[in-house]
């Protein structure tokens, strides 16, 4: 007998529907997909436990006539795609032609829609994909879909649905997505009795923006623009001292998708890379325009992972969009800002969220900066061959930033103004700051400034430590040391870079291997290692705290602090600067 079958429809059906219907967000993704596709100017979703028992999707769409509405609950039923070029350029958000259907023979489904108020609509109910009853619906133009009691009929699956206020915080996250794509769509969510997110259409992202987090968190929030390489980057991008550490207040959309893109979220990083601390991630709302021909969004079912041609002009044209909000000045933060708990926000956000989706300050939000000093140096004295380098060397007043040094507060921060108030400087922050882009420029092009030892010194080494350094002598050359073997335990260190002079070359040499060692196993990336070695060495070679500076040398940190690219934190992500305003 012949043991090989096919199967039937409503199987089919329900394995497609373990592939698009995973819990109810899922659901709501689709249906408030389709929505936006029919053209929706509102859309409104409804839930019961958190959607478990009851999801309502209501649009004011194009609607679908008697026979598009039996026709789309079949399963390959879709009006978006009829050929099979036409998967390289997609531009719905829909086209598999199976979401209603697999929805459909998982719950106790209710299509009703009408496209033409004379002619009337349809409802139809249907109860594990079979259709249970046909009726004359509503005579209003759209479609409204209510789904109860997913996956019913499929106990396995529904045993593993969350509690409500996961299942809910996913539907949150999802709504609140969709509302920042489509800033000219009304969205409203209710969650029972209680609504969640009610935000009109808007004319801008930034509009937008200011709804959905309030506008407090939105103001602190920096723009930014770029294309370049036939790829188009925009949003708004959290300051460093406003990172969290958690990574979803990150929303990535490509093309107008959702994406969880491992390119995007890297040049994300890559953008903050010396500007936050490690375990902490910056909020961001990133939107990425390519052609679609270049970008594959068939990779994943739920199409929130996508493959570009062109991913490295993605990646950096991202890298450089990012960056360039995060150097305006308008990154400095205010005072209140960085006390956890102040601020209080002058209007209420739209949104609530049950589960703290994005956005919300935590309590180990950075905290003002407490005079402890950061080493534990005994007090240097300050002459020009100090650990300063040439950089405290007697300069005439002469200030080319806006802002004019006041004085030093505790012989650790120095107190400055300019327009918009007064400014307080973490010295050695800043200092390493500006001692880091320095450095980094020069090991680029190569013309780091190095001092020859007068007695060149040996440091001793274990023999991965002796491989590690051996294999990195060019980088280390790079940034301005000259290291040769001598012997198989040992290397002689001749040279050191100029800005070091005054560190122990020994104990400088020590401490970069170690992050050779490290940034080795994490990467192949020179540029990252280099990163690493020279944040370290500026770490190392930067006026520390408790060091007296006259204010000739205040005003030149400051002039050079309002030169460099990321004026905000030092390399490793430690707040810099903040401004007190009038
Ligand atoms: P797809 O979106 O991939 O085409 P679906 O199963 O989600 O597949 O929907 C099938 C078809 O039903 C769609 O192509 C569309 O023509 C129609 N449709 C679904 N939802 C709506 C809606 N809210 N308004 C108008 N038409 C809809
Ligand atoms: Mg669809």
């Amino acid at each position: 007998m012949n043991k090989i079958q096919k199967l039937s429809d409503a199987v089919i059906d329900r394995i497609a529907a373990g592939e698009v219907v995973e819990r109810p967000s899922s659901v709501v993704k689709e249906l408030v997909e389709n929505s936006l596709d029919a053209g929706a100017k509102r859309v409104l979703v409804q839930l019961t436990n958190g959607g478990k028992n009851r999801i309502v999707v209501d649009d004011d769409g194009r609607g679908m006539s008697d026979e598009d509405a039996r026709l789309a609950l079949e399963r390959h039923a879709t009006s978006k795609l009829t050929e099979v070029d036409d998967l390289d350029r997609i531009a719905t958000y829909g086209f598999r032609g199976e979401a209603l259907s697999s929805i459909a023979a998982v719950s106790n489904f209710t299509l009703t829609t009408c496209a033409d108020p004379d002619q009337g609509g349809i409802e139809l109910i249907i109860s594990g994909g079979q259709l249970v009853e046909e009726r004359p619906g509503t005579s209003a133009r759209g479609t409204r879909i209510e789904v109860e009691r997913i996956f019913f009929n499929v106990p396995a699956r529904r045993k593993f649905l969350r509690a409500d206020a996961t299942e809910l915080s996913h539907v949150v996250r999802l709504l609140t997505r969709a509302a920042l794509y489509r800033h000219d769509v009304h969205f409203k969510l209710e969650h029972g009795a209680q609504t969640l997110l009610d935000v009109a259409a808007v004319e801008t992202l930034s509009e937008r923006v200011e709804q959905i987090f309030g506008r407090d968190r939105a103001r602190r929030m920096l723009p930014f623009e770029l294309e370049s390489d036939g790829v188009r980057v925009h949003g708004v991008a959290g300051r460093p001292v406003d990172a969290l550490p958690r990574r979803d207040a990150q929303h990535l959309f490509v093309n107008g998708r959702v994406v969880q893109d491992r390119v995007l979220m890297h040049a994300v990083s890559a953008a903050y890379d010396d500007s936050m601390p490690r375990g902490r991630y910056p909020a961001i709302v990133l939107f990425v325009d390519v052609d679609p021909h270049l970008v594959d969004v068939n990779v994943h079912p739920q199409k929130t992972e996508v493959r570009f041609q062109l991913s490295r002009q993605v990646h950096e044209t991202v890298r450089h969009g990012v960056r360039s909000a995060l150097q305006s000045e308008e990154a400095i933060p205010r005072y209140e800002e960085l006390r956890p708990g102040a601020a209080p926000a002058t209007s209420e956000p739209a949104a609530s969220y049950p589960s703290a989706p994005s956005f919300q300050p935590t309590t180990s939000a950075p905290s003002m900066p407490t005079h402890t000093p950061v080493t534990a140096a005994p007090l240097p004295t300050p002459t020009p061959t100090q650990a300063t380098g040439n950089w405290v060397d007697q300069m005439p007043i002469e200030t080319t930033s806006q802002a004019m040094a006041l004085g030093q507060y505790l012989e650790s921060y120095i107190v400055a103004q300019d327009r918009e108030g007064l400014l307080i400087i973490d010295q050695h922050a800043a200092h390493e700051r500006v001692l880091y882009e320095k450095y980094l420029r020069d090991a680029d092009d190569d013309i780091v400034e190095r001092q020859a030892l007068m007695f060149p010194v040996t440091i001793d080494l274990a023999p991965d430590e002796w491989s590690v350094l051996h294999a990195e002598l060019d980088e280390f050359r790079r940034i301005g040391f000259l290291i040769e073997p001598f012997g198989d335990k040992t290397m002689r260190i001749s040279e050191i870079p100029a800005v070091a002079g005054g560190v122990d070359p020994v104990e400088l040499v020590r401490e970069l291997l170690g992050d050779a060692v490290e940034a080795r196993s994490a990467t192949q990336d020179t540029k990252a290692l280099r990163r690493r070695l020279i944040t370290t060495a500026a770490c190392q070679s930067a006026i520390k705290v408790n060091y007296p500076l006259a204010k000739p040398a205040m005003q030149r940190l400051l002039d050079d602090l309002f030169r460099v690219e990321n004026i905000t934190t030092c390399p490793h992500g430690r707040p810099a600067i903040f401004r007190l305003t009038q």
